[in-house]
């Protein structure tokens, strides 16, 4: 797969306020594409199709996978979500950066593709705040707290598949750090190791001797 843009994948355990991070660090950000997942779960008050996500029924959705339509997609607490797999080879194949804001299981699917990707792992300061957060949302059944509780708990043993660690504490410093991390990838002299050495060899034909 031609890859010239960055990827940048943003996982974490649920709770941690990675929409949260990313709505706020989007549009401070405008070289950065980000992909709309697909979704088998009912939309949230004030969720918009094609904003927040493309809402499908569990037959579109298998359909697509059948298709090969999705980089990768995961059964995430009974709902299936997936990446559209057509944006993201686009952007890529075109230069531009894409950011993908996903769970665990798809994070590890996309590594397997695209090993040169940037691997973003945020968390909470603690659990308490983490069980503050998912209470919080006010749209858990005493049943699905438990169940995001207990495997966003279990999620962080997963911290060394990463490049990065982020601590959400507040929400201004971890886009910034995010932030940091993407442009010194982009800075990235081994990433970009195929530019520098056509430089070089550019440089060279011009050189001046200091002898
Ligand atoms: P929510 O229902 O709160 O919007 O999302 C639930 C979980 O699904 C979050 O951890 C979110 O990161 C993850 N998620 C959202 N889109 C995708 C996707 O395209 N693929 C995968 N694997 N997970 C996703």
């Amino acid at each position: 797969m031609i890859q010239k843009g960055l990827l940048v994948v943003l996982s974490g355990p649920s709770g941690a306020g990675k929409g949260t991070v990313c709505k706020a660090m989007l549009p401070a950000m405008p070289e950065m594409g980000y992909s709309i997942s697909c979704t088998t779960r009912q939309p949230r008050q004030g969720e918009v199709e094609g904003v927040n996500y493309f809402f499908k029924t569990r037959e579109q959705f298998e359909q697509m996978i059948r298709n090969d339509e999705l980089l990768e997609w995961a059964e995430v607490y009974g709902n299936y979500y997936g990446t559209p797999l057509r944006y993201v080879e686009e952007q890529l194949s075109e230069g531009r950066n894409v950011l993908l804001e996903i769970d665990i299981q798809g994070a590890l699917q996309v590594k397997k593709k695209y090993p040169n990707g940037v691997f973003i792992f945020l968390i909470p300061p603690s659990l308490e705040e983490l069980k503050k957060r998912i209470l919080g949302r006010g749209s858990e059944t005493e049943e699905s707290f438990k169940l995001r509780f207990g495997s966003a708990a279990e999620e962080m043993n997963y911290i060394n598949e990463y490049d990065y660690v982020v601590v959400n504490d507040k929400v201004e410093q971890a886009v910034d750090r995010i932030r940091s991390i993407i442009y010194a990838e982009l800075c990235s002299v081994k990433r970009n190791r195929e530019y520098y050495n056509k430089l070089i060899q550019e440089g060279t034909k011009h050189a001046v001797s200091f002898d």
